[in-house]
């Protein structure tokens, strides 16, 4: 968790008694900071920001349920924000700026009976360190089923799905791809090739990017961010095809600051803010705002192999539970 605190209003800024806001955001810190200063400086509300992820926010918001330190969840994948719609933690929202978004955004509103809502999207794949790779000459992987292979002993690195949205969908992805006993039966040959999982889904990509392991599962459009930022990082999407988020939204149930809550809502779903993902954070997700494009650089969805990733099933609490108990059972362990 990264405590970043409130976002001063710069001296052009409206007046300050437009209140204050509490997000709980689940992107890339940078973005998170992008989207509290520029929202502060739109609105005049003040923003006490705080960064987590997905698996990690979905904790705390069930934990503060009787009384909500947040008002918005901003960001992380989209699995947790419908168990947390399921579980009545999130409250419905119509937002007039809806109607800009694709239909795979608006889907995520349908199916969480109006209480999530899409912003962005991303495939998951490998993050490679083709430096590192090259000198210990191993061949990258362009399938599942090579990271199970002895040249990568020791050499990959993913993240734990109690506490990471990202790897919470890896697993749901291999369940989809595989049939459940299959994907755990090679997840636990996996285990032999891990040298560590990352409490975020960021870690993994970022250790790739500094040279400290060879290869990551993680979502593609960060491992773009790394190499942009001038680091040795390729990726690659599994030939057998694999899983995607719509990373979404949600407004807390007995939120303090409902209206500015809304407000930020609505602010988020416009394509000048969406576009602060790449602009300010150098981020690389689908931006979900049908005028927002699609950042330079970044995969292409539409020339991914995805599964038809079953939302509702694997965005259910207990279905996410039970996985994530399984894994921790025959897999790993707490974080
Ligand atoms: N950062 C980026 C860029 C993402 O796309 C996502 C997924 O929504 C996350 C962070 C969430 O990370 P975590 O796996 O820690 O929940």
């Amino acid at each position: 968790m990264v405590l970043c605190g409130a976002v001063a209003l710069g001296p052009a800024a409206p007046a300050a008694a437009q209140g204050a806001l509490n997000l709980t955001c689940s992107v890339q810190v940078e973005w998170c900071q992008a989207a509290a200063t520029n929202f502060t400086r739109d609105t005049g509300i003040r923003v006490n920001m705080t960064q987590r992820g997905s698996g990690e926010a979905l904790a705390a918001i069930r934990a503060e349920a009787q009384n909500p330190r947040t008002d918005v969840w901003f960001g992380g994948t989209g699995d947790p924000h419908l168990a947390a719609a399921e579980e009545n933690l999130t409250q419905a929202y119509e937002s007039p700026n809806s109607a800009a978004l694709q239909p795979w955004a608006q889907a995520q509103w349908q199916q969480s009976g109006g209480r999530a809502i899409g912003i962005y999207a991303g495939a998951i794949g490998f993050g490679i360190n083709t430096e590192l790779l090259a000198r210990k000459g191993i061949t990258p992987p362009a399938c599942w089923a090579d990271l199970t292979e002895a040249r990568f002993a020791g050499e990959i690195q993913v993240a734990n799905p109690a506490s990471s949205g990202t790897a919470y969908v890896v697993i749901a992805t291999l369940v989809q791809l595989m049939g459940e006993d299959e994907a755990f039966g090679y997840l636990r040959r996996l285990h032999a090739n891990v040298n560590s999982y990352a409490r975020s889904g960021t870690g993994p990509i970022k250790a790739v990017a500094r040279g400290e392991t060879g290869l990551s599962i993680s979502f593609v459009h960060d491992a773009v961010t790394e190499r942009n930022a001038g680091f040795p990082v390729a990726w690659a999407t599994p030939c057998e095809g694999t899983g995607y988020e719509i990373g979404s939204m949600s407004i807390i149930r007995g939120a303090r600051n409902l209206a500015q809550a809304r407000r930020f809502y609505d602010w988020a779903l416009t394509a000048p803010a969406q576009r602060l993902g790449f602009e300010a954070g150098g981020q690389l997700q689908t931006p979900s705002n049908r005028d927002a494009p699609l950042p330079p650089g970044a995969p292409d969805l539409t020339k991914i192999r995805l599964i038809d990733y079953d939302f509702a099933r694997y965005g259910r609490s207990a279905e996410r539970r039970r996985l994530i108990e399984r894994w921790e059972r025959e897999v790993g362990a707490r974080p």
